[in-house]
């Protein structure tokens, strides 16, 4: 397909998935934001500058493939002969479970779906899981068990716009998603954030409980509700189940005990519940910062239960929602690239999804591997006698991304193959043995499942720089070099669509009345879509939730301490995030020359008094210690801090990496690190 002069797509980046206009010009492309209803008409720094990641200096072009030490240039059959011959002896010696596979949250839907085909099917591995896991996974969890089926917001973005309050827990879209804000203008915020975020700044009501107690100040938050006289109660009635068991866990954390655990005054508790209650349009919504912790699962089914005390989800003009992060956040997690799922958002280990899965693709349901490792553990096991002895990596930078990333670098480094698939030489990919150059953005067809549940189609402008191919193209090469039969791998992303649409027929996710014409003639599908006269399902819940019965569940939870606590060696816990100029690991915006400059390095905010204490001052160099190694970071005073918390950004690399810190203890049923909460001590450094 040659070059176009002018296509309408989408944002490379975040999950709100901004609709653009890109042209070529005569010095070089132009990037304008459409009338799209999330952006209208509006881009962050990111959206502005994304046609530079077209041009960036050090993009890959060519194969390459390590050769005494270095990677050196190769052509493609070169390349992925060495990876299939490689492949085939580590399986032949330790099994398929010996290849690993990690995928990305901002694959399109047709990578993610083959990825998955993929690693089931040509490599027999149960061994596959992706970054959305450190993404969003929690909230998934949490939205599975209340309403049945997770989708990031059960209802479109401009219904916020008819929002008089809406409560944000660990979310912070003034600088991770700034279009956002536009349908959030009217309406009054409540935040929940350790920090004095942009979002905070702009909050009618700011609560900032320590790290790790978000589930403590929740359940308060219930208990205010029940005890004075909030809760609605035929909503609960007619429209929940599980109330009593939730309301005995709350009964105990009456609001004292909650602001001496969470820091978070008795009369701030009770105005947050009195304005959502009070509102005739409210909504509750929940990001990374309640979701990335070692009870993430149960700290968003606190804020479910909250919201569905108050009546608020299934109901038009309120509900509850996830702001989901990555750009293909959403549909990365409906198309089978999850250890522990298949296409449709099915479960592997269910027998009715199984028996459909092998259908579409073929197979005998028996040739299906079962659940694999969650993100984490399959890195954790990287060149164990357990663990894969080769890892396939699609659209990741672990190095950067992962938690307790030292550790994550030795596991990878005792790979027998390492074999990254990218556009950019990340720090994942300078480890390889091979290094695959693929098409990003602007350069390859396909679809994204934005933080709606709506799929959108990302359109070629012009073609891929060198030699780099398609990520459906690697797939289907290395699958034919593997013994599998070609056409089970179209590079075509019309096919593997279609295909998608049908192996996702009737399960959660289901998309198989969407086709690319019905996207191309500007039709707003939002999953579900079961059949080609369905116009879509922009709200769900409306008439009853997605549990057999038709009703929400409230989940009992309780409060628990996070898997560290401050002592005496590691005094202050550090928290991380993002800012407005960077990008997850960095390894796309840190190459866009205007958002560098922006946001140039690492740092580490924090307030004064802990400063001095800590003999650091504004501007000067600091090393942040955890018990799992050191962080680099200039220091910022800033007096919004708690005392007892320091910030870090994770997207900068080698010695600045936030997470060379971050604690990897797990979530017991998402599998989520606690990336929020690690114990800390900050010491200055001498520059050079
Ligand atoms: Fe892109 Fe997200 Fe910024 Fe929109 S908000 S321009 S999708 S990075």
């Amino acid at each position: 397909m040659p070059d176009v002069r002018t296509v309408a797509t989408h944002c490379p980046y975040c999950a709100l998935q901004c609709g653009t206009q890109l042209t070529r010009e005569r010095r070089g492309v132009s990037v304008r934001p459409t009338d799209f209803p999330v952006n209208r008409g509006g881009l962050c720094q990111k959206g502005w500058t994304a046609p530079a990641l077209l041009d960036i200096p050090d993009r890959l072009r060519n194969p390459l493939v390590r050769r005494d030490g270095g990677l050196t240039p190769v052509d493609w059959d070169t390349a992925l002969d060495t990876i299939a011959t490689r492949i085939d002896r580590i399986r032949r010696d330790h099994g398929p479970d010996a290849v690993g596979v990690f995928g990305g949250g901002g694959l399109t839907n047709e990578k993610a779906y083959l990825l998955g085909k993929f690693a089931r099917l040509a490599l027999g591995t149960s061994q596959i899981d992706y970054n959305g896991r450190f993404c969003m996974s929690s909230a998934a969890a949490a939205g599975n068990a209340a309403f049945g089926v997770d989708r990031g917001l059960p209802f479109p973005v401009t219904d916020l716009g008819g929002a008089d309050v809406v409560l944000l827990a660990g979310a912070n879209p003034a600088e991770t998603m700034p279009p956002l804000m536009q349908h959030l203008r009217t309406a009054q915020l409540v935040v929940i954030d350790p920090r004095r975020t942009a979002t905070a700044e702009r909050a009618a009501l700011h609560l900032q409980p320590s790290p790790g107690t978000d589930l403590a100040l929740v359940l308060g938050l219930l208990h205010i509700a029940v005890v004075d006289g909030w809760a609605d109660t035929d909503y609960i009635r007619t429209r929940t189940t599980g109330f009593d068991a939730a309301w005995q866990r709350a009964m105990t954390w009456w609001p004292e005990r909650v602001e001496r655990v969470t820091g978070v005054p008795v009369t701030a508790q009770r105005q947050a519940v009195r304005m959502l209650a009070e509102a005739s349009s409210a909504y509750v919504l929940t990001g990374r910062g309640a979701e990335q912790h070692s009870k993430g699962v149960d700290t968003v089914s606190g804020f479910i239960n909250l919201a569905l005390a108050l009546g608020l989800p299934g109901r038009a003009g309120r509900g509850y929602g996830c702001l989901t992060g990555q750009g293909n956040g959403q549909g990365g997690r409906e198309h089978g690239q999850k250890a522990d799922q298949l296409p449709g958002y099915r479960m592997i280990t269910d027998p009715a999804a199984r028996a459909h899965v092998a259908e579409t693709w073929g197979v005998l349901p028996d040739v299906l591997p079962g659940p694999g490792r969650s993100a984490y553990e399959l890195l954790d096991a990287l060149g164990t006698t357990e663990g894969p002895r080769a890892l396939l990596v699609f659209g990741s930078n672990p190095v950067v991304s992962a938690p307790n990333a030292g550790h994550i670098v030795d596991r990878l480094s005792s790979l027998d193959l390492l074999v990254v698939a990218d556009f950019v030489p990340s720090e994942t990919a300078q480890l390889a043995d091979v290094v695959l150059p693929v098409t990003q953005w602007a350069e390859e067809e396909g679809t994204m499942t934005n933080l709606e549940g709506r799929i959108l189609r990302r359109r070629r402008l012009q073609v891929p720089p060198g030699h780099a191919r398609s990520d459906l193209e690697v797939l289907h090469g290395l699958a034919v070099r593997l013994g599998e039969p070609g056409h089970r791998y179209p590079t075509s992303p019309r096919e593997v669509f279609e295909e998608l649409c049908r192996a996702s027929a009737g399960g959660k996710a289901d998309y198989a009345g969407i086709t690319y014409e019905r996207l191309d003639a500007g039709e707003a599908l939002h999953w579900p879509c079961p059949d080609a006269e369905h116009p879509g399902t922009p709200r769900l819940f409306l008439d009853g939730f997605a549990h057999p019965d038709g009703f929400a569940r409230f989940v009992p939870v309780e409060h628990r301490d996070s898997a560290e606590s401050p002592h005496g060696t590691f005094p202050l816990t550090a928290t991380t995030g993002r800012v407005l100029a960077q990008y997850q690991s960095g390894a796309q915006t840190r190459r866009v020359a205007e958002l560098n400059e922006a946001s140039p390095e690492a740092f580490v905010e924090i307030h004064p008094d802990t400063a001095y204490r800590a003999g650091l001052a504004d501007g000067i160099m600091a090393k942040v210690t955890s018990p799992r190694g050191s962080a680099l970071a200039r220091v910022r005073v800033v007096a919004t801090m708690r005392t007892d918390t320091v910030f870090l950004p994770f997207h900068f690399p080698g010695g600045a990496r936030a997470n060379l810190l971050t604690s990897d203890a797990l979530d017991p049923r998402s599998r989520m690190p606690e990336f929020k909460v690690s114990v800390v001590r900050v010491e200055p450094v001498q520059e050079a």
